[in-house]
């Protein structure tokens, strides 16, 4: 009864949840940009006002790049962290979006109303879905749900710099049950999903120089080795020919799928053909006894990212050249140890170097996978109140894509993390006209009600 209360509440109040909505999508809050400093203040101050008109004790806390938001309130329950960020990607080429992107409108889209701004789905739209829920649980409960400590951050479109230290020094104001993480989409546009599993990523690049400089093919070739042969032959056996990575130790930490998750994953429609199709491709390219979900979510790759050397220009030079160069980036799984296969990387790159080449290495980012502990009574609750929203069944995922805050909550605080959210694959986040789906938002809002039901 009290949560068909908070339902009617949220539809009765969307227009005025847009009002609020599209006051933060006017701030300019692109974090990379110095030139934008003040807006992500401001952003943050608009978040900490909002916050304390819920009944939060709220603040923005100073950092050496942007503020970090962090509010406390209600009591009771579990003890949830809400983490979402304000801040946004810049919005170059301008000229590319239909109208300014810090002047909101709501438009008539492929699905319905569409909210058009920077930042209408990444993040600001999918952070207010859960402030939306809490206002409507408090104008009909009077109070909150549960006792809730609200974790906004400023920084993450530009790499995160305060977000480590700012956990470490306040993690005990931030460590709770719980994170819940409203930065992700639906499965294939339509289906709520819970992520569990991101991979990691470890990226290397490589140079080989044979001679001391560029040579003429006709006096030195079949005599002088050619740098951009031993690199190709290198890259060319990364995998062997079931699609498997021959790195030695690599799968050290890659565990086969839990069952209840393969279960899901087959009865997850996913049209591969389709999803290839769309590039222009039909050929799964993965390991040959793996499904094409588990390519793309729970196996880990080697990819070569780019290859340079030699002449490369209009028309033709037969030249020799004296160098090659090769970015790798390898997306990880499970347990797998960025830096033990950096090493073993290398170790076997170099063992294939002939000895009058010489190899040198430049280390780039490396992140480890996250896995879901889905043990805590939430990640069921949430499945079932996605159900109820959406009709649909609920799944646990993966993302080929990496996703670090909610491996800090667990490296950090000792947290587990939930990830849901309610974006659409054509949302255009990073690109210009970027757009959220009214209906993601409202449902999205009604979500979050529904879950804190089961929980609080
Ligand atoms: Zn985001």
């Amino acid at each position: 009864m009290s949560l068909d209360a908070v339902l009617k509440r949220i539809d009765d109040e969307i227009p005025a949840a847009l009002d609020r909505l599209f006051d933060l999508l006017r701030i300019p809050s692109i974090s990379t940009d110095p030139a934008f400093k003040a807006d992500c203040a401001r952003a943050a101050d608009w978040l900490v006002d909002d916050l304390r008109s819920l009944g939060f004790a709220a603040a923005a806390h100073a950092t050496p790049g942007h503020p970090m938001v962090v509010a406390q309130g209600g009591e009771g329950g579990p003890h949830l962290l809400f983490y979402g960020h304000y801040d946004v990607q810049p919005v170059d080429p301008l000229s590319l979006w239909d109208r300014d992107p810090f002047d909101p409108e709501l438009q008539d889209g492929a699905r319905g109303k569409v909210i058009r701004a920077r930042g209408a789905s990444d993040d600001k739209g999918q952070l207010m879905t859960f402030l939306e829920a809490l206002r409507a649980w408090k104008a009909v409960h009077g109070t909150l749900p549960c006792r809730l400590t609200i974790f906004l951050e400023g920084e993450e479109e530009s790499g995160s710099p305060s977000l480590i230290p700012f956990m470490r020094e306040h993690a005990d104001a931030l460590r709770s049950d719980l994170a819940l993480i409203c930065d992700t989409g639906l499965f294939q546009d339509t289906a709520p999903a819970i992520v569990t599993m991101l991979r990691g990523l470890l990226g290397e690049e490589i140079v080989i120089r044979a001679a001391s400089k560029d040579l003429h093919s006709g006096m030195f070739g079949g005599l002088a080795r050619n740098p951009i042969h031993v690199l190709s032959k290198i890259l060319a056996d990364m995998h062997d020919e079931t699609g498997r990575i021959t790195i030695p130790g690599f799968y050290d930490g890659v565990s086969e799928l839990p069952e209840a998750i393969r279960a899901q994953w087959q009865n997850l429609a996913f049209d591969h053909a389709k999803f290839l199709g769309d590039v222009g491709l039909s050929i799964p390219a993965g390991e040959e006894d793996r499904t094409p979900l588990e390519m793309i979510w729970s196996r880990p790759t080697a990819e070569v990212n780019g290859v340079t050397g030699g002449y490369t220009g209009d028309g033709f030079k037969t030249v020799l050249p004296g160098e090659a160069r090769a970015k790798v980036s390898f997306r990880l799984v499970g347990q797998q140890d960025p830096q033990a296969i950096r090493e073993a990387f290398r170790d076997w790159v170099r063992a294939r170097v002939p000895a009058d080449c010489e190899v040198t290495f430049e280390g780039h980012g490396a992140s480890p996978a996250g896995t879901m502990g889905i043990d805590h009574p939430a990640f069921e609750a949430a499945r079932a109140a996605l159900v109820a929203e959406w009709g649909r069944p609920a799944s646990y995922v993966g993302c080929g894509g990496s996703i670090p805050i909610a491996g800090y909550f667990k490296t950090e605080l000792g947290m587990d993390a939930m990830l849901l959210g309610f974006g659409r694959d054509d949302d255009q986040i990073h690109s210009p006209n970027e757009k959220y789906d009214l209906e993601c938002f409202h449902k999205g809002i009604r979500s979050w009600a529904r879950l804190l039901a089961r929980l609080a």
